[in-house]
């Protein structure tokens, strides 16, 4: 593995990416698949699939991540309910926000082959990102119906959701896409050593909590990070 790769791995460059709507930047072999999807879930459903977070940087996520670290955000136990973050050891608290939120240079949405979707049809006033929006009864239904139609008839263009079951690490994102022949390549290169690796990069120095997830680094890749 070369130093593009750990930057692109990590969400150091934007060097892979292109603009989306001028407000989304995704990896530059996505767009395509990206707008006949688009296409064919109109023409099915009448729904609208737009982008709600494509690329994110490393920078970006480690704000997030340090400020769940620092209790300015919520950070939310398995029912989604808030956490009182005080009663938690600092490995626990990794691990609660790990089930929301990746840790920083670790979010398949650095890879920009990753997306978080939701129908502008019939858009809310505001999108919480729960699973219950995509469920039946909820806003984004029709949308996620013909989504697992289309990935189980293999015909999402090469999209599927890496969430799909909950097996005790991420929790089920039902609005998160990924273009499989692409983020497989990534996801592949991220080994446990590589994980190890990377964690120790000084770029790391500056995480929330980097010491607990260094010592219980290889519990935690096997639960969050590993395919
Ligand atoms: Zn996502």
């Amino acid at each position: 593995m070369d130093r593009n790769d750990y930057l692109i791995l990590t969400g150091q460059t934007e060097s892979h990416l292109v603009s989306y709507d001028e407000q989304f930047l995704i990896h530059k072999d996505i767009l395509k698949p990206f707008k006949n999807l688009q296409e064919i879930i109109f023409e099915k459903r009448k729904c609208k699939l737009e982008i709600l977070s494509g690329f994110r940087s490393f920078d970006r996520q480690k704000f997030i991540w340090n400020q769940k670290c620092k209790g300015k955000r919520a950070v939310r136990d398995n029912n989604g309910n808030p956490l009182d973050i005080e009663k938690l050891s600092p490995y626990e608290l990794v691990c609660s926000i790990m089930r929301w939120s990746a840790l920083p240079g670790f979010s398949r949405h650095h890879w920009g082959t990753d997306i978080d979707v939701f129908d502008d049809h019939n858009k809310p006033e505001h999108i919480e990102l729960v699973p219950s929006e995509y469920q039946q009864g909820g806003p984004f239904y029709q949308l996620s119906d013909c989504l697992s139609e289309l990935i189980s008839a293999d015909r999402c263009f090469d999209f599927y959701r890496p969430y799909e079951t909950d097996l005790g690490g991420v929790a089920i994102e039902p609005w998160h896409l990924s273009f499989k022949p692409i983020a497989k390549e990534y996801q592949e290169m991220i080994t446990l050593e590589v994980f190890e690796k990377f964690i120790a990069e000084k770029e790391f120095n500056s995480i929330e909590l980097i010491e607990s997830v260094r010592e219980n680094a290889e519990e935690i890749y096997y639960r969050f990070i590993s395919p």
